[in-house]
């Protein structure tokens, strides 16, 4: 399964966007754990999974992950040999100190594709107490090329030592003190309806952007972007909880969705909305949207 680019804030942007990310792989400098964190529901293990594939795929050049190559296939069903996520073997429970000292059993062996060894932990805030100790060794020590993206709705959970031994990425919702909250069932219904109506050809991009001018643009970006994560789940597969009012972006045409790298760009580029509304710039909302909406159109183009 794959995939998606996902958040960013400030920190993200300036840190480890998906082109940074890029970059840094191609120059081996890529730092060896991360840590995602913020509310569920915001694309944080789909973020890990696509950046383990851009580490985990073999191509020199042109677009990370290419999705073609024997890497991008194995991680894509998660038989990647030199690639493993970390859960709790029973929902609801503790990851255990066994997983552990087995994960680095594996990270002693040599890698068997001679490229990047990838572990994605999820969620990091079920490791024990025992398996977050035999943890911190490992991130001390995690041995060349290695990579591991801890991911966790619940960073107050964590130690605070584990956590000091990772980048930490944030993935926030908007921003509290607006007096705004999170868009609830029912007011996000309009604005999707608006952005299948012009996904599917039957709505101007400027006309919807007109007509959303008013609306908080950091809300507007949250909710689609996180209704793209869900749908991408959803059409991976991935059983996932959606709201009943965000069922008309279910209905759109998957093929495009799914395969296109336009989709990921696409992601990328609402994170980096994100970034500018919440920086000082200051951006002029109505070019901003016009610009967001005719790319989301394209996305059927490509
Ligand atoms: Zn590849």
């Amino acid at each position: 399964m794959l995939t998606t680019a996902a958040d960013t804030l400030p920190v993200r942007v300036r840190g480890f966007d998906r082109d940074r990310f890029i970059a840094a792989k191609r120059h081996y400098q890529i730092p060896h754990a991360f840590l995602f964190h913020g509310e569920a529901g915001l694309g944080k293990l789909l973020t890990a999974k696509q950046y383990a594939a851009i580490l985990l795929c073999q191509t020199q050049t042109g677009e990370l992950p290419c999705g073609h190559c024997q890497s991008c296939r194995l991680q894509r069903s998660d038989t990647h040999p030199d690639y493993q996520i970390i859960s709790p073997e029973e929902a609801g429970h503790a990851i255990k100190i066994d997983q552990i000292r087995s994960l680095i059993a594996f990270l002693q062996q040599t890698p068997q594709q001679a490229g990047f060894r990838v572990v994605i932990i999820t969620p990091a805030d079920a490791l024990n107490h025992a398996a977050a100790n035999s943890l911190l060794k490992l991130l001390e020590e995690p041995g060349e090329n290695t990579v591991l993206f801890l991911v966790s709705d619940r960073l107050m959970s964590l130690p605070a030592t584990l956590k000091s031994r990772c980048v930490k990425l944030p993935f926030l919702t908007p921003a509290h003190d607006t007096g705004r909250v999170w868009p609830t069932e029912g007011h996000d219904a309009d604005f999707l309806l608006g952005l299948r109506d012009v996904f599917l050809g039957t709505l101007s991009p400027v006309e919807l952007a007109q007509r959303l001018n008013t609306a908080e643009i950091d809300l507007l970006l949250v909710t689609w972007l996180s209704a793209l994560h869900s749908l991408i789940c959803h059409l991976h597969g991935i059983d996932r909880e959606i709201p009943p009012s965000w069922a008309p972006l279910l209905n759109l045409p998957a093929q495009p969705l799914k395969t296109s790298q336009t989709l990921f760009h696409f992601i990328d580029a609402l994170y980096q909305a994100r970034s500018l509304v919440q920086s000082s710039v200051n951006p002029n909302q109505l070019l901003l949207l016009e610009n967001l909406l005719i790319k989301w159109y394209r996305i059927t183009q490509s």
